[in-house]
């Protein structure tokens, strides 16, 4: 289950920071005007918490008798330990993993662990040109020094 529109109202969906200007300087110019008007009706700020979507997806899991995942805010084990206790099948996890890809498996070696994605949203001004966290460091492989010289 998911909520609102990524279009229409993307931080009400997403929750935390509002990349507006961010977002803007991908746009063309005649776009990036008319962001300045209605961009800060479409982007409002939503404050953040963990398992942001829990409460209005416990209603739909407690009427329902089909698998559920649950989303939003799964950043760490105490957020999956409370889907799994409400009867979600599944948790889906979408910055966390752009922030850190391995972080299922870094959850899995550390209970206490938690997401490093500070839901910045950053991330979302990058989709048109591949989906990624800006706070990410790509660190490229040194490579090997020849033996010959
Ligand atoms: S840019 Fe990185 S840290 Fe910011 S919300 Fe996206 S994934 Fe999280």
């Amino acid at each position: 289950m998911t909520v609102g529109s990524s279009l229409l109202n993307p931080i009400y969906l997403f929750k935390g920071d509002a990349p507006l200007a961010e977002f803007a300087a991908t746009q063309p110019a005649v776009i990036k005007m008319g962001m300045k008007v209605i961009g800060p009706k479409m982007f409002k700020e939503y404050p953040y918490t963990d398992a942001y979507m829990f409460d209005d997806a416990r209603q739909i899991r407690e009427a329902i008798d089909l698998p559920m995942m649950l989303l939003g805010g799964i950043v760490d084990r105490p957020s999956m330990d409370k889907a799994t206790g409400a009867g979600f099948d599944f948790v889906a996890m979408g910055r966390g993993l752009l922030r850190e890809p391995d972080l299922p498996l870094k959850l899995q070696e550390d209970e206490r662990r938690r997401s490093l994605c500070v839901h910045c949203n950053r991330c979302m001004a990058t989709i048109y040109s591949g989906s990624r966290c800006v706070l990410r460091e790509y660190v490229r492989p040194i490579p090997a020094r020849s033996s010959a010289s």
